[in-house]
């Protein structure tokens, strides 16, 4: 596990996203990769200090947990990137459940504990997000990940607090 955020750590998603892929082989099915990057966040830490970047990452952790599906992976990918695995899942609805996470993000402003910072009560984050598939546009992991990252920098230069699905709608 990752010990700020209490995610799931990298090393362990990269393993459970090795069992998805072999079931996924196995049944046919498809699976998605959403991945979440907060907007700005360097801006957070320079104005308000790592603490309370700190805090705004395990909101932003609990906030998805609380969002998707039990049965949903959530893991820490990188510093302050989460992606969620969506087994068995077409993408018409992974990328419905990554807008539904994109707006419950910007709804929801994050609470800072009053011994952190003294003004700052609540913090209003936005994410952009990258879904990617895996089956016919991405054969392994690789390109998998790879696929989502490409899809989440290009929400970036869209304009950032948005959604880009980085696979055909069959796909
Ligand atoms: P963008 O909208 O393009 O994503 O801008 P950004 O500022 O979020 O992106 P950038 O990659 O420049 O900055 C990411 C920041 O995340 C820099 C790093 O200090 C911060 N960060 C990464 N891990 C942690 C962490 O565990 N705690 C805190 N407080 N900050 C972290
Ligand atoms: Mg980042
Ligand atoms: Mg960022």
């Amino acid at each position: 596990r990752d010990e700020l955020t209490g995610l799931i750590n990298r090393r362990h998603m990269l393993e459970l996203l090795e069992q998805e892929r072999q079931r996924c082989v196995r049944s046919g099915h498809s699976f998605c990769v959403a991945l979440i990057d907060i907007d700005h966040f360097k801006r957070i830490n320079d104005t308000y200090g790592h603490p309370v970047g700190d805090v705004v990452l395990r909101g932003l952790a609990q906030l998805i947990v609380n969002t998707v599906r039990t049965t949903d992976i959530v893991a820490r990918y990188g510093g302050e990137e989460i992606m969620v695995i969506t087994p068995s899942t077409p993408v018409k609805t992974a990328a419905q459940l990554a807008e539904r996470l994109r707006k419950a993000v910007e709804e929801a402003p994050l609470a800072i504990p009053a011994d952190l910072h003294r003004e700052l009560d609540k913090m209003r984050i936005t994410v952009s997000i990258g879904v990617a598939c895996f089956g016919r546009q991405a054969v392994d992991m690789k390109e998998l990940i790879q696929n989502a990252d490409k899809a989440m920098y290009q929400a970036k230069r869209e304009g950032r607090n948005r959604v880009i699905v980085g696979c055909a709608p069959d796909g």
